[in-house]
């Protein structure tokens, strides 16, 4: 019996064997086993309270940090569709999906005269994603503009939490790892367009000068390091000082102008950045005595080469 037999009747779409790599920004890994695009939050609550709790269940936005594996994903994938990417505003609130993107989130609030949310502006994720990870750049993170979150369990029911349940710290929430988040309310301060525009164009003007946003890369592969560690050094300096700028594995490459960025040339394997990524981990461990912690998200299953 395979997957898509056990699974129940939804309003969405559900297809096998789906190449995940077009859906990531890395453009590397193998299949899902089941691809689930829900049409509403009922349909997906629906689909969650009556799927077996055995089988595993994981959601994606647009991979901007995440690497999937050559071997595929098993169980279900879930990507949130146009139904979840509405956001408006009122008075100095942003309601968004968690399909939406954050670029789109930073726009409308600031044509709604909302402060706060600029950093967006330079993210290429989704809300869900940025929930999950607590993006943020140039001093903004998302836990400090969120003010509350919709979540459905895996066994269906909704939930709304509070910044302090998202159990924030750096790059991670401590929220239970079953929940899909569906959608997020921002607060932000009042100001003029002008302003925040002003300040949204500096962000995106900062990124394209220090990193290779046209490549197909995954953002910062690892976190900055315990600053007492590293002696305050971020991880690209010391990435840096222990040679891994530019080094390559097969089709895979650490960037040559922002070194903590690693990208797939055109002809990398999930497994060539995965390589890449460890041999630089330990790199910097025996040469900068750094312990380095993957930022990027690694899912799926290995082949059986890899
Ligand atoms: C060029 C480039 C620049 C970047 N710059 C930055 C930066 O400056 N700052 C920064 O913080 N990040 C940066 N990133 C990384 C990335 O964009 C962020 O982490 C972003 O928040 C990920 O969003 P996503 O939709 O791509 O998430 P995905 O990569 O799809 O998923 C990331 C994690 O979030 C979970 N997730 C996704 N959607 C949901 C949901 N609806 N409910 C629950 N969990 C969910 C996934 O399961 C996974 O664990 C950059 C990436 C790139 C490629």
């Amino acid at each position: 019996m395979s997957l898509l037999d056990r699974l129940p009747p939804v309003r969405g779409k559900l297809s096998e064997q789906v190449s995940l790599a077009p859906y990531t920004w890395l453009r590397v890994g193998g299949p899902a086993e089941v691809l689930f695009l829900p049409k509403d939050e009922a349909d997906l609550a629906h689909f969650l309270s009556s799927t077996p709790q055995e089988v595993p269940v994981q959601v994606l936005g647009v991979a901007s940090n995440t690497l999937v594996r050559d071997g595929g994903v098993k169980g279900v994938v879930v990507r949130l569709g146009p139904s979840f990417a509405k956001v408006t505003t009122q008075d100095l609130t942003v309601r968004a999906g968690a399909a939406a993107l954050d670029s789109k989130v930073a726009k409308e609030a600031a044509l709604a005269g909302i402060s706060g949310l600029e950093f967006f502006a330079g993210i290429p994720g989704t809300i869900g994603g940025a929930l999950r990870m607590n993006a943020g750049c140039y001093g903004g993170e998302t836990k400090e503009c969120l003010t509350e979150v919709v979540a459905i369990d895996r066994t269906g029911r909704r939930q709304i939490m509070s910044v302090e349940e998202m159990a924030y710290s750096y790059r991670k929430s401590g929220a239970a790892s079953d929940l899909i988040f569906t959608e997020a309310v921002f607060k932000g301060i009042d100001d003029s367009l002008d302003a925040i525009t002003h300040r949204m164009a500096a962000i995106t003007a900062r990124r394209e000068d220090s990193q290779p946003i046209r490549e197909k890369t995954g953002g910062s592969t690892f976190k900055n390091p315990d600053p007492v560690q590293s002696g305050g050094r971020s991880a690209w300096q010391v990435i840096d000082a222990a040679g891994g700028r530019g080094l390559t594995v097969g089709g895979a490459k650490m960037s040559e102008k922002h070194c903590n960025f690693m990208i797939n040339t055109g002809t990398a394997s999930a497994k060539d950045l995965e390589v890449l990524g460890e041999s630089i981990r330990r790199k910097v461990k025996d040469t900068q005595a750094v312990d380095l912690e993957w930022e990027i998200k690694r899912i799926g299953e290995f082949t059986r080469e890899s």
